[in-house]
């Protein structure tokens, strides 16, 4: 019952924390049941949960070079962005 309890009131970062594992449905079943009602209540999460599984996705489709190169490319214009804005400011 105290385990059961515990469960049932699990936080929204220990949720977003577990968030990889209950995507691949790598979980005890009771943890995974305990996440999904979670999400199921919690709109915090489950937009977390949306752009994460979109984000695995998209990864999962691409070949490995590819994701590389996108990360690549994401990083580069992100460095580029702050040392932009950096710039930018007098
Ligand atoms: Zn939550």
């Amino acid at each position: 019952m105290g385990a059961m309890l515990r469960l049932r009131m699990i936080s929204c970062g220990d949720t977003v924390a577990m968030l990889s594992g209950y995507v691949d449905e790598d979980l005890d079943p009771k943890v995974y049941d305990v996440i999904k009602k979670h999400l199921e209540g919690c709109d915090n999460c489950r937009a977390v949960f949306d752009s994460f599984t979109k984000t695995i996705t998209i990864y999962r489709q691409l070949p490995e070079g590819e994701v590389l190169e996108e990360v690549h490319i994401r990083l580069t214009e992100y460095l580029k962005k702050e040392i932009t804005s950096e710039e930018g400011n007098p």
